[in-house]
């Protein structure tokens, strides 16, 4: 195995790229902006290029570099082929041979980036000592990853993971931004949290410290629950009760050895992590019970990474 690898994280507005060893040490890490111009035709060659860059930058040779890791913001499946990825405005196309034309460097892989960032926390975060996880990152939306004897499971069309489209409300009257209703981002995400606060607030009226909270946050709604408001601590049963729920329906499937979970809202810590796994043991089946629960560890760089990590046995 060579001495380095890059992992690089595409997103809508930055690129996120680091330097590693592969044994595991981020060497450098560093951002281009994402040039979305004409279809998002310049992303790989911008990239390309700063790489090559903080090769002479470094003077690493290109025979040391292991390969090139990279997370997509889109559905990519088990060959690097990304699927439309309306964020970047990318068609149908192999990402991993397209870097490969330009960088010469023949062992590039591609993934989603909720998945890349699974792999990530597997390597190096919560996930750390596990083959078999299961990411939940709750951020704007709820998104996830699936990892099975060390690997990502891509699904056919690249699209597995996509946790936070389950269903998990039968009877949800307003629409998830997929256009579904009841998926599991309309409860669990950093506005799903509020949202169902706003509703439980309208159906009540005990009293709450977050009753008449200006932009009321998911942050405000832990604060409030931590500090003993019945209210609050409702809403964080209730959004226990659908994570909890969810996982264990997902244990069922594919029976993980822990869970972890990532985003801005994991940043309300134990508590968060009780109530999930309290609700996942009254739902999960018999054999399934005795799982891990942890927080995520390497908040944005989780995507670098998991990046990294593809291209390395
Ligand atoms: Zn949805």
């Amino acid at each position: 195995m060579n001495k380095y690898c890059f992992g690089v994280d595409i997103g809508g507005t930055t690129v996120k790229i680091g330097l590693f060893t592969t044994e595991g040490t981020i060497v450098d890490k560093w951002e281009i902006k994402t040039n979305k111009e004409n279809g998002g035709e310049k992303i790989l060659s911008e990239i390309s290029a700063s790489l090559a860059d903080k090769l002479t930058e470094k003077s690493i040779s290109k025979g040391e570099i292991e390969g090139i890791g990279i997370g997509v913001p889109g559905p990519v499946d088990a060959k690097g082929t990304v699927l439309n990825c309306v964020n970047l405005g990318w068609g149908v196309f192999n990402v991993a041979e397209e870097v490969t034309k330009l960088t010469g460097i023949t062992n590039v892989k591609a993934g989603n980036d909720a998945n890349v960032a699974a792999l990530g926390e597997m390597w190096l975060g919560g996930g750390k000592g596990y083959q078999d996880m299961i990411m939940i990152t709750l951020g704007t939306g709820v998104g996830g990853g699936v990892i099975h004897d060390g690997k990502i499971i891509t699904g056919t069309k690249g699209a597995a993971g996509e946790i936070g489209h389950m269903v998990v409300n039968y009877e949800e009257e307003d629409s998830c931004n997929c256009g579904k209703k009841g998926c599991l981002e309309q409860y669990a995400s950093a506005t799903g949290i509020v949202k169902v606060a706003k509703r439980m607030l309208a159906k009540s009226e005990a009293e709450s410290t977050i009753r008449n909270k200006e932009n009321l946050s998911a942050k405000n709604i832990f604060d409030a629950a931590k500090e003993g408001d019945a209210l609050a601590m409702e809403c964080v049963e209730q959004l226990g009760w659908y994570l909890g729920t969810a996982c264990a329906n997902i244990a069922a499937v594919v029976e993980p050895d822990v869970f972890v979970i990532g985003g801005g809202v994991s940043k309300a810590g134990a508590i968060l992590l009780d109530v999930i796994q309290r609700h996942y043991e009254k739902y999960a089946f018999n054999p399934h019970k005795d799982k891990e629960f942890k927080l995520a560890e390497l908040g944005n760089d989780a995507g670098i990474v998991g990046a990294a990590k593809l291209v390395i046995k």
